[in-house]
């Protein structure tokens, strides 16, 4: 609740209050049938969360702002994951679950343990790298559109600190996850 849950809300508040900011209106507005999916497939024993966006109302926008309002979602979700990982050195909390019998050490479960700050900050940069898949209507669809360096500067920001929390595994797997969608989207829209 408190890992994800705020790498959510401050992610979506994130795009809110800089569209505000470039002078547009701005709602979040809730997926019921995201929301439905979700218990779903949480009870299925995955999580496939979809639970609303924040709309834009400015017909003046400039593509700039409109590629930062976008950008700014997962870059939020970095900062909460250098925060975590600071808060896992001084003020670590781990909570025991006996259900888990496999250690994902990356994600900060190890011998039925969660450490809760790695694992928040792994999280947040989970949500960070999908967001940023150059699909619509992800965040990165957007920002790849304005300008294919910045995407690829971010993603490089993010494969980064994907290694330092999780490791290498995390890097070649988001980095293959990336490149087929950037050439999916290619064939699929040019
Ligand atoms: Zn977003």
């Amino acid at each position: 609740m408190v890992t994800i849950g705020s790498g959510f809300i401050l992610h979506e508040m994130g795009h809110k209050l800089l569209a505000i900011y470039y002078g547009s209106r701005a709602r979040f507005i809730m997926w019921t049938q995201g929301i439905v999916f979700m218990f779903v497939t949480s009870l299925l024993g995955f999580l496939f969360a979809a639970p609303g966006a924040v709309y834009i109302y400015n017909e003046n926008i400039k593509p700039k702002q409109n590629a930062a309002i976008s950008l700014i979602g997962p870059g939020i979700n970095l900062i909460i994951a250098v925060f975590f990982i600071f808060l896992s050195i001084i003020a670590p909390i781990s909570l025991h679950f006996s259900f888990l019998k496999h250690n994902l050490p990356g994600f900060g479960i190890r011998n039925g343990l969660v450490f809760v700050w790695e694992f928040g900050a792994a999280l947040n940069l989970m949500l960070a790298l999908f967001n940023m898949i150059p699909a619509t209507p992800l965040d990165g669809s957007k920002v790849f559109r304005y300008s294919k360096l910045i995407w690829f500067g971010a993603i490089l920001i993010l494969l980064a600190a994907a290694y330092v929390v999780i490791g290498i595994e995390a890097v070649i797997s988001w980095s293959i996850m990336l490149a087929l969608a950037v050439v999916l989207s290619k064939l699929a829209f040019g």
